[in-house]
């Protein structure tokens, strides 16, 4: 076990923690950013950012964090990759349990993010990523150039990525669980009025088909208040079904939602129930969820550990 103690070790690569990194760092706290399975966050599965402020003319989601990263490099932030599988705060300093050793620190930012959630039916996992089903129509729908695809779900996200792929797909089947969409109104009726969508009520997935040929070739449905079954004869299925909050390693004894999203403590975003411990992004924000509001969120989260550290002698 190293006997060194960090001032400040910040778990996550994504707006949040790298924002977080950019505050720590020009704080003179010489952070250290420990970096998970996916570099950069969400936002590097985005082309376009068109509103992160500052950027005019938009800006590529994976340059975006990129110059984050070097921003925060350019004050001294250290990086390692390391996933964080338990944490122990208990006594002070604070214990991160990572593969084979344990680092010990003051105060910690947890901005962990979230990852898209799987409807979990048969061939999903086997044709997931490059095979025809995925998570991201910015990322994979120009793959999908006049084929006709299907997306899942009923919020925002699956309205958003169902109008996108309009742009290539020669249709697409829009499938929801329930009659009506949970998204916002306006985007609920461009979804149900465009030419190119077509609404599947009522109905849940129960398997993709192709797993023998290693490619997608259809989404079986069965429309709940019949029981009748059917496929749809598509070759790209993107799940938009909301997403799970990576907040397992942490909690106990950080305080969780229903949902598993970090509790922040009353009167504050990002503090936590754990003094010294800080939450940031969408590991805790399901409301907002934007580039924009993670990064506030890092920078409060540095500032609060700031504070905390000069009055508990950092
Ligand atoms: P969401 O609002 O939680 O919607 C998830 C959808 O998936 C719901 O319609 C839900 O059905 C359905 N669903 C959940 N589990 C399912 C399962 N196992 N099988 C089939 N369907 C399932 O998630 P989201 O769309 O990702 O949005 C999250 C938040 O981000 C929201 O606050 C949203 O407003 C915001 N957001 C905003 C924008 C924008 O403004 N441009 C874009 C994206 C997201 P039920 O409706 O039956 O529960």
């Amino acid at each position: 076990m190293s006997t060194s103690v960090e001032n400040v070790v910040i778990i996550g690569t994504g707006c949040a923690g790298l924002t977080a990194a950019i505050y720590a760092a020009r704080a003179n706290l010489n952070p250290l950013v420990l970096e998970g399975p996916l570099p950069g966050g969400q936002l590097t599965t985005t082309s376009e950012v068109e509103n992160f402020p500052g950027f005019p003319h938009g800006v590529d989601g994976f340059q975006l964090t990129q110059n984050m990263r070097e921003q925060a490099q350019r004050f001294g932030t250290r990086f390692e990759q390391a996933l964080v599988t338990s944490v122990d705060f208990t006594s002070m300093p604070r214990k991160l349990v990572l593969d084979g050793r344990t680092i010990l620190t003051k105060t910690v930012i947890i901005a962990t993010g979230a990852s898209p959630r799987l409807t979990g039916v048969p061939g999903e996992k086997e044709l997931y990523g490059g095979k025809g089903v995925t998570t991201c129509a910015t990322c994979d729908g120009a793959f999908y150039r006049k084929m006709e695809v299907a997306v899942i779900g009923g919020g925002d996200s699956a309205a958003e990525e169902a109008l996108f792929l309009t742009r290539f797909a020669s249709k697409v089947y829009l499938v929801h669980r329930r009659n009506e969409l949970r998204a916002s109104k306006i985007m609920a009726d461009r979804a149900t009025t465009h030419e190119k969508i077509q609404m599947v009520w009522d109905s849940v997935p129960v398997s993709v088909e192709g797993v023998e040929q290693g490619a997608v070739s259809g989404l079986k449905i069965k429309n709940v208040k019949t029981g009748a079954e059917s496929v749809l004869p598509v070759k790209g299925i993107f799940v938009a079904i909301g997403h799970i909050p990576n907040s397992k390693p942490f909690s106990p004894p950080l305080e969780v939602d229903e949902n598993g999203y970090f509790k922040a403590a009353p009167g504050s975003q990002v503090r936590t129930n754990v003094p010294g411990v800080y939450v940031a992004g969408d590991c805790s924000d399901h409301v907002y969820r934007q580039a924009i509001t993670a990064a506030g969120m890092g920078c409060q989260a540095a500032i609060e550990a700031e504070r905390w550290l000069a009055e508990h002698g950092g």
